[in-house]
């Protein structure tokens, strides 16, 4: 709240979304002296660690959530919960009227990559289903209070992807509908023992198998080869020895989890077409490709239609458009890339996070050699006892796009103290719309469920 502030000659700068890399710049902004407001669109600040990142994450999470408490608990930094711009708040708006020195956008990537079969949308929840809303409902279907969209997950689900995300979609089919035709046996099995250990001990625990369970695996299928899959970050100037060994591992870690986790892959299928009955998807239609010079070109099409009850997409999330920015594909134009720098003008505009890199998920360590890449991916599938700190590498970037801003800021002007003062009314304002009082971890107290994982 302004009150809490010292309102003097200060840089005030507009954060939007408040998860890893949101309170990250946030954080360290505020430590350096600015005023920093950050806008949430949820009541809680987590991001895709609470909503995108499968509940099996048990402890990782749990340490994050803390982790981006302590950042937000800032007395520099005013956090503005139930605010989405777009809905709430307008982009244009908020950078030509309410006169802050920066917005920082680190609303993250949410918005799955369209599937690619036109006019595939109007089967959303009828039969097709996208990773992010998945995911979503997953995580938190156990809560008394959830009344969002209930997936039913039929065996046999078709999964169209490729990297660490669609891993963890067929991960989720595979334990789910194991944890259901057990349930029907009168068994009930803990969700987070099937991740750990895998689907064979646990069945075997209880004198089953995979094969006596009659429960069909879903499949994955992926445009490219097994080993194009971006399950580990190749850097490109890595030499062609140590790219091929890094394909390799790719192979090795696909094979590990199809094994712990008994589901199907085909590589080289492209979705051409949907079958749909009774307005509803019911399976799909593949051509066949090959990888020429790294693109996908399609060498026959419709070589296979499998039908399934439920087909999940889980191709990439990507930021979601913007009104009064500027798009070139599927990522905003950026004036200066490197710098993450969008706009500039009177209040200056950077991204960072999922936001800038465009993609929703795997920063991998920022080492890259073989083994390290494979362990990051190992760790995080749950194909090794390693716990790795999921979100360090968006933190990390997020410090140094702040160091960035930081510099650029340093050189220009602060706002006038009554400028300062009336920002910060604005936010007030906002504040008490939303029943937030000022205090950050009351507000986390009071908003979050009781039994939230
Ligand atoms: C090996 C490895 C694998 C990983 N795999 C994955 C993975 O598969 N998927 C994954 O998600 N992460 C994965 N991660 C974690 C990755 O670190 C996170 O994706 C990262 O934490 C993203 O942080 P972010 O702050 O950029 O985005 P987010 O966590 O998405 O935060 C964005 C915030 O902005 C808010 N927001 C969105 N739109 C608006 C708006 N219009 N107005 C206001 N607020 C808004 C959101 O509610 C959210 O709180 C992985 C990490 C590792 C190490």
């Amino acid at each position: 709240m302004a009150s809490n502030h010292d309102i003097t000659s200060r840089h005030v700068v507009g954060v939007v979304g408040a998860a890893t890399a949101g309170s990250e710049i946030a954080r360290i902004l505020a430590a350096r002296g600015a005023i920093v407001v950050v806008f949430e669109q949820n009541a809680r600040p987590y991001g895709k660690i609470e909503d995108g990142l499968p509940r099996w994450h048990v402890k990782q999470r749990h340490d994050e959530y803390e982790e981006i408490n302590r950042r937000l608990d800032h007395p520099n930094i005013a956090y503005v919960p139930l605010t989405r711009m777009g809905r709430d708040l307008d982009f244009d708006r908020l950078r030509i009227e309410w006169g802050l020195s920066a917005i920082v956008l680190a609303h993250g990537a949410w918005r799955d990559r369209p599937f690619p079969v036109e006019g595939a949308d109007r089967f959303i929840d009828r039969g097709l289903v996208y990773q992010n809303r998945l995911i979503y409902w997953f995580n938190h279907y156990n809560e008394k209070s959830y009344d969002g969209p209930t997936y039913r997950l039929t065996p046999g689900a078709i999964v169209v992807g490729g990297g660490l995300a669609s891993i963890d979609v067929v991960k989720v089919l595979q334990i789910e509908t194991a944890r259901a035709a057990m349930a029907a046996r009168g068994i009930k099995e803990d969700m987070v023992r099937l991740e750990r250990e895998g689907l064979d001990p646990v069945l075997a625990s209880h004198q089953l198998d995979f094969a006596t369970l009659g429960v069909a695996p879903c499949k994955l299928y992926y445009r490219r080869r097994v080993l194009d899959m971006p399950l580990s970050d190749i850097s490109p100037d890595a030499p062609p020895k140590r790219r091929e060994a890094m394909r390799q591992a790719r192979v090795k870690i696909l094979e590990k989890a199809m094994r712990k986790f008994r589901f199907e892959f085909q590589e080289l299928r492209a979705p051409s077409g949907l079958i749909v009955e009774h307005d509803a998807v019911v399976g799909v239609k593949f051509s066949a490709t090959e990888i020429e010079d790294s693109h996908v070109r399609i060498v026959e099409s419709d070589v296979e239609a499998p039908r399934a009850e439920l087909t999940v997409s889980s191709i990439g999330s990507i930021p979601e458009p913007i009104p009064g920015i500027t798009q070139k594909g599927e990522t905003y134009t950026y004036a200066d890339q490197k710098t993450g720098l969008l706009m500039d003008g009177p209040t200056i505009v950077f991204a960072c996070g999922n936001v800038l890199t465009g993609k929703g998920n795997i920063k991998d360590s920022l080492e890259s050699g073989t083994e390290v890449g494979t362990r990051v991916a190992e760790a995080y599938l749950g194909l090794s006892d390693e716990e790795i700190p999921i979100a360090d590498g968006a933190r990390k970037d997020a410090a140094d796009e702040a160091a960035v801003i930081s510099t650029i800021l340093a050189a220009r002007p602060r706002l006038a103290p009554e400028a300062v003062a009336s920002l910060m009314r604005r936010v007030e304002d906002r504040q008490r719309e939303v029943g937030y009082e000022g205090n950050y971890r009351a507000w986390i107290a009071k908003v979050t469920p009781p039994d939230l994982e």
